[in-house]
């Protein structure tokens, strides 16, 4: 038996619970893991409740990011007690995830635990970190380089937000934080920001093709409007990494910033990332993000917290990153 987090849904509405479970219902893979801690981002609190067609079939166990240890493998690359993480590759949407204290997936989708991180500190980071760290790498590889001006991270209290702003504050970037959640200021400062914005003076779209030139590099979480703003305020040549859409998938904007500055909007994608690309963002963040500003972004849960803390990161009430103890 293992225990889990399923949602059934027997009318229009998915209801969750925390279950046993025969080990017959796990789906089919060639590893089994004895996972010991999840975590929850935007699209968990989807998966737990609305599913907004990511969940195809019910009773589904949602969570899309896990660790822990092997406890069986069909496939040479992993034996039992392996410590392995994994994030993306459609677990926990069309594949049971990783609210469970057991699961089975496919080798191809599994990374090693990566040096120098616990599974507790790699679920602080999750997809949220590792989509972050992608974002970072992103912008690098099109030239950022600190010194060239404050970098803008938008939804910035949130899961992926939090970690860049940390990352990129860790690598030496002037961070501006932009939040809707102005007490939340203290909070972004001690992961690093050394600006905040408020959401409200992005929050509107402008007939303006171009705005001052002022940002250097931007990792943007929330689009809407904002992308549209923040576009027109980016230095030549900067690049915009396009990862999440909090505010909408919609943006108002021009062709301007393009034409005129040579801005580029490129997007990050960290469901079906290959093993390399896996394996070099889990290495960087592990060597470059420091420990103890993870453990400030920290929020501890169980398995039957994770209903109210999903629908909490629908409305953008969850700060930093909620980390799930499949041993509570
Ligand atoms: P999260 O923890 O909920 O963070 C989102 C943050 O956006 C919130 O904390 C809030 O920050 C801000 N926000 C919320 N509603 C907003 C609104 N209406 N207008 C402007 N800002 C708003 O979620 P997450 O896990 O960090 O994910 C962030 C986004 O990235 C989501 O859309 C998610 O689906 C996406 N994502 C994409 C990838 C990928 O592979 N591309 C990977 C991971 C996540 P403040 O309160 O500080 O403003």
């Amino acid at each position: 038996m293992f225990k889990a987090l399923l949602v059934e849904k027997t009318d229009d509405t998915p209801r969750a619970s925390v279950q046993e479970l025969d080990e017959s219902r796990l789906p089919e893979g060639d590893v089994t893991v004895a996972v010991e801690y999840s975590t929850l981002n935007y699209k968990d609190g989807l998966c737990i409740g609305p599913g907004a067609g990511l969940v195809r079939t019910y009773p589904h166990v949602p969570g899309i990011d896990f660790a822990g240890t092997v406890e069986a493998s069909d496939d040479p690359r992993y034996a039992p007690g392996d410590k392995v993480v994994l994030t993306g590759w459609g677990v926990g949407e069309t594949h049971w995830g990783g609210y469970a204290t057991r699961a089975r997936v496919k080798a191809d989708w599994l990374v090693p635990l990566p040096e120098g991180l616990t599974p507790r500190q790699a679920m602080a980071l999750g997809t949220a970190g590792f989509t972050a760290m992608l974002a970072v790498l992103e912008m690098e590889s099109q030239g950022l380089v600190p010194g060239q001006g404050p970098v803008l991270v938008t939804g910035a209290s949130g899961g992926v937000g939090s970690v860049a702003v940390s990352l990129l504050s860790a690598l030496g970037y002037e961070v501006a934080a932009v939040t809707g959640r102005l007490e939340q200021e203290g909070y972004l400062r001690g992961l690093g920001a050394s600006r905040i914005v408020a959401r409200a003076d992005l929050a509107e779209p402008t007939e303006r093709p171009l705005e001052k030139a002022v940002w250097s590099g931007a990792i943007d979480n929330v689009a809407g409007p904002m992308l549209g703003r923040l576009l027109g305020q980016m230095l030549p040549g900067a690049t915009v990494a396009s990862v999440g859409l909090a505010a909408g998938a919609a943006f108002p904007g021009q062709v301007t910033p393009f034409l005129l500055r040579g801005v580029k909007l490129h997007g990050i994608n960290s469901v079906y990332q290959p093993y390399e690309a896996r394996m070099e963002a889990w290495s960087r963040i592990a060597k470059e993000l420091p420990l103890e500003r993870l453990e400030e972004m920290i929020v501890p849960a169980t398995l039957e917290d994770l209903p109210r803390l999903g629908a909490d990161i629908l409305k953008g009430q969850v700060r930093g990153r909620v980390v799930v103890d499949l041993s509570a």
